[in-house]
């Protein structure tokens, strides 16, 4: 097989357009997916970064010109794309998106008949058919067609309408602050806010590909805006989603934005009060919060690597109702083994609307522990020399389902984890006492940083 360096990473394929995202490249790989997929027909979308109507548009002409259907929905949120492959019976599905990256970029993020992201090994497959040029034929007398999937939006809405308490939620008439980044949960999350009879207030609403409004990553330092607009209007709740709508954040009526791990115990918590005997899958960055709920529960929990693909097949594999990532990613398998910011926050709606008590006490409830996040912007080669010396200098336990996480005592630990999508190496810690923590943080970040300034 004829090999290259990989083209997909974390989660899908992710490049610059006009750089490495250039239209040649969009045809080839779009004709290496075709052929993978061998028949039709492929629902393609995008949301709504620069250039994503083009890019969808080449990757469209590029499967009907091998042979290949294609239903295209226009804007769409990731998970909305991924249960309407599943829903409506698409072969597969191409999503143009580049998920939270910065405004610069964009990517392919391709799902199976089931909705969910290749596996690594179809990936590969994929890889193999793009290095090799072993595409499909192309027969002007076969040209695919092309059509607009009008109801994608509108199935996507009632998928989720349909596994929540519709009726309970809508009783408590919920003031919601929504704030959805200028991102594609713009075409949907407002309408099923609006169906669950919560009173909204908008924020950066417009969809805009210079994510102008706080960027497209929802992280708590940058939801300012949303924290003075659930205190400003007595809001019960305030949520913020990233780029491409399939991770949500949450803020609750104090004004506070909690990190996504916090939003997800509680979930967990709910979710598995409700099923008995369930598993939760989550990755290896996850809280320890989660641990101490599945104890108390006495539930199973599985940990994956980092990445949204993994926790999905564990999910399948091991028949797990609901995953979760440290990043609000939320998993429920009852509508779609996928993250999806929708879907989750329509279940923290639920879990509210069972509870006499306010989101704060609710999550103030779970069990807390002390994080810190950080990340460094390096070189391979410096990703390689840090890795590297960490691995040979660390002291504590280590566990290397991902990156290197070292527990220096028995309520504490640190990850440190090349991303896969960004030249970055991501530093996370969790204790249940702040001062370990603090000193854990500055002793790798002083280790990272003298051999980030050695290498230069
Ligand atoms: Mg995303």
């Amino acid at each position: 097989m004829a090999t290259g360096k990989r083209l997909f990473g974390t989660s899908g394929i992710r490049g610059v357009p006009g750089e490495d995202l250039t239209p040649e490249f969009i045809a080839e790989i779009s004709q290496a997916i075709g052929t993978f997929f061998e028949e039709g027909p492929i629902l393609v979308g995008h949301d709504g970064r620069h250039f994503g109507h083009l890019i969808a548009n080449n990757v469209a002409k590029a499967l009907m010109n091998i042979g290949l259907d294609v239903g295209e929905s226009g804007l769409i949120p990731t998970p909305a794309l991924q249960y309407c492959v599943r829903k409506m019976n698409y072969i597969g599905g191409i999503m143009v998106t580049a998920s939270h990256n910065p405004p610069k970029y964009n990517g392919i993020k391709v799902s199976g008949s089931d909705g969910i992201d290749l596996t690594r090994n179809e990936e590969i497959i994929v890889e193999g058919i793009y290095y090799e040029k072993k595409f499909r034929p192309a027969n002007i007398k076969a040209v695919g067609n092309r059509f607009h999937e009008t109801e994608a939006i509108s199935t996507y809405v009632k998928g989720i309408l349909s596994k929540v308490d519709i009726e309970k939620i809508k009783s408590r008439r919920f003031k919601v602050a929504l704030d959805t980044g200028n991102g594609a949960q713009g075409a949907a999350a407002p309408q099923i806010l609006e169906k669950l009879n919560c009173k909204l207030i908008s924020l950066n609403a417009e969809v805009d590909g210079d994510f102008p409004g706080r960027g497209p990553e929802p992280t708590p330092d940058l939801l300012k805006e949303l924290s003075e607009a659930v205190k400003t209007h007595g809001a019960e709740m305030g949520v913020a989603f990233d780029g491409d709508g399939d991770r949500s954040i949450f803020c609750d009526e104090k004004g506070v934005v909690h990190y996504g791990d916090r939003s997800a115990a509680l979930l967990a918590d709910y979710i598995f009060s409700k099923n008995p005997g369930a598993i939760i899958v989550t990755t290896v960055s996850a809280s320890q919060a989660i641990d101490d709920i599945a104890k108390k529960h006495g539930l199973r929990i599985l940990k994956t690597r980092v990445g949204s693909v993994d926790v999905s097949n564990a999910m399948v594999e091991h028949n797990a109702v609901f995953g979760l990532e440290e990043n609000g990613g939320c998993f429920y398998n009852p509508h779609i083994p996928v993250r999806d910011g929708a879907m989750t926050t329509a279940l923290i709606l639920e879990a509210l609307s069972n509870s006499e008590d306010p989101f704060s006490d609710m999550l103030d409830a779970l069990p807390r522990y002390h994080q810190a996040k950080i990340k460094f912007e390096c070189s391979k080669e410096q990703v390689h020399a840090i890795m590297k010396n960490i691995a040979v200098t660390a002291k504590g336990k280590i566990e290397s389902i991902d990156g290197l996480k070292i527990w220096v005592g028995e309520k504490t630990w640190i990850l440190i984890r090349p991303s896969g999508t960004e030249p970055i190496i991501r530093v996370f810690a969790e204790s249940d006492d702040s001062e370990k923590l603090n000193s854990l943080m500055s002793e790798y970040s002083k280790i990272i940083k003298e051999i980030l300034n050695d290498s230069v």
